[in-house]
């Protein structure tokens, strides 16, 4: 059972998980897997080293095609026995996800899921769409392959501003000559999902006919329009807005805090690859070491006020 009450009572306990979208750098350029991504190891070694200090576990949400690596796979069978859950984060990490028709989405699906089970000897049971792009066929496929959670659903403004946001990194890589090869503009914006931050989650899934199907995990903070939900990511977009929503997130019923492994990283750790000029990653522009730090303050700030740490498939115990 989940305690919402608040933080600001200092006293009691809330369940939290973190939630690592592993989109790993070969994805990023178009190379999946790509052998000896940083992502995959200097980068994972800088957020385990925190998990570890702090004993915080962490949910990696995995690109199925990233273990057809043997050295990515050996790091997940790794984090796995460390007691890290391996979650399932699509096979190919399509973007038009959304849009996709039910035989692909069920494909993009179970192949990660075998994968993953294959490598670890235990099926996910946690599932992220690419990108929180949601699919009216996931939730059934969901449930007939057991799953317990799914994170997918992004009810907040704040996600358009972010696909906003790819689109201007296009724009001005175009003008620089800097080519970018991940997704084009049509697969930034095929979703289905505009009308989600309005209706919110259960009004949305009835507009279109769906059931809840599995326990949804919806990445909402309180059902607030301001301040936006925290995650990691926004402390590069504005300092300011991603205090006031990491202050909210200690108040509300917010129940995981989202890291892609882009926030703990920039090119140094690429430069060695060929194409690295390709990537459209534009906070890895900027040095890691103030963000690591800062990821570090808020999960002490976080258990410092109550926040027991779990993993995204114990948050519904
Ligand atoms: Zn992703």
């Amino acid at each position: 059972m989940i305690e919402n009450s608040s933080f600001e009572s200092g006293h009691s306990i809330r369940k939290l998980a973190v939630s690592c979208n592993m989109d790993s750098f070969g994805h990023s350029i178009g190379q999946s897997p790509l052998p000896g991504d940083p992502f995959w190891h200097q980068v994972l070694d800088r957020i385990l080293n925190i998990a570890d200090k702090h004993c915080v576990p962490i949910t990696f949400f995995v690109i199925g095609s990233d273990l057809q690596d043997v050295g990515i796979a050996k790091r997940v069978k790794e984090l796995n026995q460390l007691g890290h859950e391996i979650a399932n984060h699509s096979f190919s990490h399509p973007q038009n996800f959304g849009l996709l028709d039910s035989a692909t989405i069920r494909n993009e699906i179970a192949l990660a899921h075998n994968l993953i089970a294959q490598c670890t000897g235990m099926e996910p049971v946690s599932f992220l769409s690419p990108g929180w792009n949601v699919n009216p066929y996931q939730g059934s496929i969901l449930k007939s392959l057991g799953y317990s959670s799914d994170s997918s659903y992004f009810p907040h403004f704040i996600l358009q501003l972010a696909l906003i946001k790819m689109i201007q990194k296009k724009v001005i890589d175009r003008l620089q000559g800097r080519k970018t090869i991940q997704y084009s503009y049509r697969e930034i914006l095929s979703r289905q999902d505009y009308l989600l931050p309005l209706l919110g989650v259960e009004k949305w899934l009835k507009l279109k006919g769906l059931q809840k199907e599995v326990p949804l995990l919806p990445m909402e903070n309180g059902n607030k329009i301001f301040p936006p939900p925290y995650w990691f990511t926004l402390e590069y977009f504005s300092k300011h807005l991603a205090q006031s929503s990491f202050r909210n997130f200690c108040k509300t019923g917010q129940k995981y805090l989202v890291i892609h492994p882009a926030d703990f990283s920039d090119i140094s750790d690429v430069k060695s690859i060929r194409s690295y000029k390709t990537n459209s990653l534009g906070r890895m522009d900027i040095g890691y070491k103030k963000y690591l730090k800062l990821f570090e303050e808020r999960l002490l700030n976080l258990k410092l006020h109550g926040a027991q740490f779990t993993r995204m498939r114990d948050l519904n115990d």
